[in-house]
């Protein structure tokens, strides 16, 4: 297993405990090389969950995709490969704590996107107008609002954001 950090090929394992399902064997490693230390997850590969993506089609769990995805968001952005690989595991722990056989896709899209917001907002709002199909400007419009008007208190890094959800909204007549 290679170091996250610097890539080195050896490390010693300092702790090694079940996972809170038992399913999984957690390790918390130090490389040799560079110090650092990292988690890595050791589980069962015959029961891989699968994704139930939009179309009603499946494909395998697979952390490199949702990692391929995180990437491709922050392109040229100024995120660390160690914040997007947490956003992985975290994700990654997510599904495997709360789904036995299938996720659907969009539990893993919002995840994703929660992660992101908080580690960077270009990239969020990247990721959410190419993972979420927007069905007009003015609902895309709706999900970056809040962003920019975060943006502005910065003392504040807390979002505000659910206040203009619930009961405050006011409902759509009907026709
Ligand atoms: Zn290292």
């Amino acid at each position: 297993m290679r170091c996250p950090f610097c890539k080195a090929g050896n490390n010693r394992v300092l702790d090694s405990r079940a996972s809170a399902d038992g399913f999984a064997i957690r390790r918390r490693r130090e490389c040799t090389a560079c110090g650092r230390r990292f988690t890595t997850y050791e589980r069962i590969e015959e029961s891989p969950i699968r994704v139930v993506k939009k179309d009603g089609s499946r494909e395998p769990f697979e952390r490199r995709k949702i990692l391929m995805g995180l990437l491709k968001a922050c392109e040229k952005r100024p995120v660390s490969m160690d914040t997007l690989e947490k956003i992985v595991t975290s994700v990654d722990q997510t599904v495997a704590d709360q789904f036995e056989r299938e996720v659907p896709s969009q539990f893993i899209g919002r995840l994703c996107m929660r992660e992101l917001r908080k580690a960077d907002k270009v990239g969020y709002v990247r990721f959410a107008s190419v993972y979420r199909d927007f069905k007009d400007v003015a609902e895309f419009v709706d999900e970056v609002k809040p962003l920019l008007r975060t943006g502005a208190k910065r003392s504040k890094p807390r979002a505000p954001a659910a206040k203009t959800q619930g009961k405050g909204r006011k409902k759509k007549p009907k026709k």
